[in-house]
């Protein structure tokens, strides 16, 4: 995979566009200490209290302010496969959010930021679908620039949201696992439904995934595939959790236990991948701006490129070894 990183970096990839220290606006909220030390019934009354929804207003702003990317809009489109069926891109020019439509109801993976189910749901009803008929929700991986709209989603429609084992207790809880303490992190806490496991299957209307535990980036974060068929042909096509190190700690606490030897699985699991259509959670990692140029001018297979995953996974190898290195150091005296 020789020129790779350069390969990649032509593209604009890089890992600025995922949640990571630097972007994290509040670095000591006192607000969790402080409610522990006050009598339980003035929490409700607490000045800035966390929302009900268990996300701050002022947080959401201030995430806003910083990654204008994950809120610009981007018109929904097909990525692969015949009008009405395969995949659609209903996230923005940052945050992937993916929509599946089925004659039975729709499947979709990804809910974006805490407010953000409203604009997934304008996507939806813009490629002629009614959100409310959405049936399954499927998540990449419990952090809330992934999972923040499910719970809205959910409300929306009543599907069925379905998670990994590994990622139920943040999901549920609306937390960063291992960070529970930093309530800027926070999610709106949604109810998994049904938890799937490594090469179990979701089916439904006529379209079925099939779920890859590739840990890691979180200790359930959840690869899915499905088959899309184009112009008579099946392409292969894989929306992948991420394998970033982000901002994760790998030492001293780890974030959580084993959190090391589960990117090192993922890399080996994930190495020989070759996927027809490999799409991400941040559309940088598959360099969708680009792609999306040559569809327009006329390249119906603009997503097809069974060599993309590789050369990502690669570089996000290196970048995990960089990080490995850096924070073992750090902690040296
Ligand atoms: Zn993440």
């Amino acid at each position: 995979m020789k020129g790779s990183g350069r390969h990649l970096a032509a593209e604009g990839l890089s890992e600025s566009g995922e949640l990571n220290m630097k972007m994290m606006p509040f670095l000591a909220p006192p607000l969790l200490a402080f409610a522990a030390c006050a009598p339980s019934s003035d929490i409700a009354e607490t000045p800035n209290a966390i929302a009900e929804n268990n996300v701050s207003a002022e947080h959401l702003a201030k995430w806003r302010k910083d990654n204008p990317s994950w809120y610009a809009v981007v018109e929904p489109f097909q990525l692969v496969g015949e009008q009405g069926a395969g995949i659609y891109y209903v996230g923005t020019e940052g945050l992937g959010m993916f929509f599946i439509p089925t004659a039975d109801g729709h499947i979709v993976i990804d809910g974006g930021m805490p407010d953000q189910a409203p604009m997934v749901a304008d996507a939806i009803r813009k490629l002629g679908y009614d959100p409310k008929d959405i049936k399954i929700l499927l998540n990449s991986h419990a952090h809330l620039d992934h999972s923040g709209g499910l719970a809205d989603l959910k409300a929306m429609s009543g599907a069925q949201m379905t998670a990994s084992e590994g990622d139920r207790s943040a999901l549920e809880g609306g937390f960063y696992l291992g960070s529970e303490d930093e309530d800027f992190l926070n999610a709106p806490p949604v109810k998994v439904d049904r938890i799937i496991t490594d090469g179990e299957t979701v089916s439904h209307g006529g379209v079925t995934l099939t779920a890859h535990i590739t840990p890691g980036h979180t200790r359930g974060c959840t690869s899915w595939s499905l088959d899309v068929e184009q112009g008579g042909k099946i392409y292969d096509v894989l929306v992948f959790c991420s394998a970033t190190v982000a901002a994760n700690r790998l030492v001293n606490p780890p974030q959580y236990e084993g959190i090391v030897d589960d990117y090192r699985s993922t890399f080996a699991k994930t190495r020989d991948w070759t996927p027809d259509v490999f799409l991400a959670n941040h559309p940088g990692f598959f360099g969708m701006a680009k792609r999306r140029e040559k569809q327009k001018a006329g390249d119906a297979l603009a997503f097809v490129d069974d060599q993309a995953f590789g050369k990502f996974i690669t570089t996000a190898e290196g970048w995990f070894q960089d990080s490995l290195r850096k924070q073992t150091a750090a902690e040296k005296p």
